[in-house]
């Protein structure tokens, strides 16, 4: 047989799975794993989204839908954008993908030329650099600030001829860092002055906690050049749904509406109607799963730092990161063996030496966590 692609070879498994594969199998086997290493939020996707889904559904709304999605949901989203982000977004600025995460893969297909190279900021979210990889480019890494999880100066020693984009995701996954006006600033200032382009993945921006989210396109200058991406899987729980979307310069976003068109044609079409009924409908959802996600924080946080851990500032999304003594694999494989807790390892995100525990579990399976992790 004739060797398969290299592109595709040359991607890295994921470091996580070893991890959640173990725990999955000890479930299996009747073990009272508790797993905080979870990704989605553990509540259900709200009712009155799942209904307009259904009535959709009823109405015959299963056929093809335009390929930037259903004019509705763009022009909603547009909407949101302009009067949330601090920056004009209009209906043709916006396309509608399956899941955030197929907003930046068509975003770096888009931008991206062989070669090219891609600043991602350490610790970073899993899927950024196979999705440079994918796109023919070149993933560069730099390493935030383990103290402060902000950017500083040392930035710019990163940027070289060939970079031609920068990704930047606030809040946080894994650190639920936010970044500061700082941080932003100065990642604008970059862009501006050495010609990149961002890729802003703001996924997590309703998950705050006493912090302001800002999107990095409403900076001076911005919007021309950043990409934002967003998603129904974590404000709304919305996970399995798989709508996301970006929005962008047309001509960025004429080229990835070409890639959707030759890939997914579209997201689902009954399901956009769901997520039109989530950002057109009542908030208050939104604001119930935060405050679930902050009383829960409120907890986990200082209960670790009381067991003597250094946490990550924990500011957005639901995650607390922790930094351990020794090999991070090491470690999230010893817990899982001695106490039955999976937790999910720094080294998936180019931080080794930290640990990633969510929040996405219930207060009771938290409290048990953490009486277990006292006992190691
Ligand atoms: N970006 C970040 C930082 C994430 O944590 C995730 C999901 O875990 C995604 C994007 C993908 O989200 P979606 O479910 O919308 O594809």
């Amino acid at each position: 047989m004739r060797p398969l692609s290299e592109k595709v070879a040359a991607i890295a498994p994921s470091a996580t799975i070893e991890i959640s594969n173990a725990a999955k199998r000890m479930a299996q086997e009747g073990l009272d794993v508790i797993s905080l290493s979870i990704g989605e939020p553990d509540f259900d996707t709200p009712g009155h989204i799942t209904d307009a889904c259904i009535g959709a559904l009823h109405r015959g709304e299963t056929h093809y839908a335009p390929s930037a999605g259903i004019p509705a949901l763009t022009s909603a989203i547009a909407e949101k954008i302009t009067r949330e982000n601090g920056f004009a977004a209009e209906q043709d600025e916006v396309i509608v993908t399956c899941g955030a995460k197929d907003a930046i893969y068509e975003a770096m297909e888009a931008v991206l030329n062989p070669g090219d190279e891609v600043l991602i900021l350490d610790p970073a979210w899993v899927s950024y650099e196979p999705c440079v990889q994918l796109a023919g480019a070149v993933a560069r890494h730099h390493a935030l600030s383990l103290k402060t999880f902000q950017v500083d100066d040392t930035l710019l020693e990163a940027v070289g001829p060939r970079t031609k984009m920068i990704v930047v995701n606030s809040p946080s996954n894994p650190s639920g860092a936010v970044l500061d006006g700082d941080s932003l600033e100065l990642i604008a200032d970059i862009c501006r002055d050495h010609d990149l382009y961002a890729l802003s993945d703001e996924i997590y921006e309703k998950l705050v906690y006493g912090k302001e989210h800002v999107s990095l396109a409403s900076l001076d200058g911005m919007a021309e050049r950043t990409i934002t991406i967003n998603g129904f899987s974590k404000a709304y729980a919305m996970t399995g749904w798989r709508i996301g979307y970006a929005v962008a310069p047309r001509p960025i976003l004429r080229q990835m509406e070409k890639v959707q068109q030759h890939t997914i044609s579209h997201p689902t079409t009954f399901a956009m109607f769901g997520a039109l009924a989530a950002i057109e409908g009542p908030q208050d959802c939104v604001e119930a799963m935060r405050r679930e996600f902050e009383r829960r924080r409120d907890y986990l946080v200082p209960a670790l730092r009381g067991l003597g851990y250094a946490t990550a500032p924990a500011d957005g999304a639901f995650y607390a990161y922790v930094q351990v003594d020794g090999d991070d694999m090491a470690v999230a494989r010893s817990w899982l063996r001695d106490i039955h807790v999976a937790v999910t390892p720094g080294t998936a995100f180019h931080t080794p030496g930290w640990l990633r525990l969510s929040y996405a579990t219930s207060m009771k399976n938290l409290e048990e966590a953490v009486e277990r992790i006292a006992r190691v």
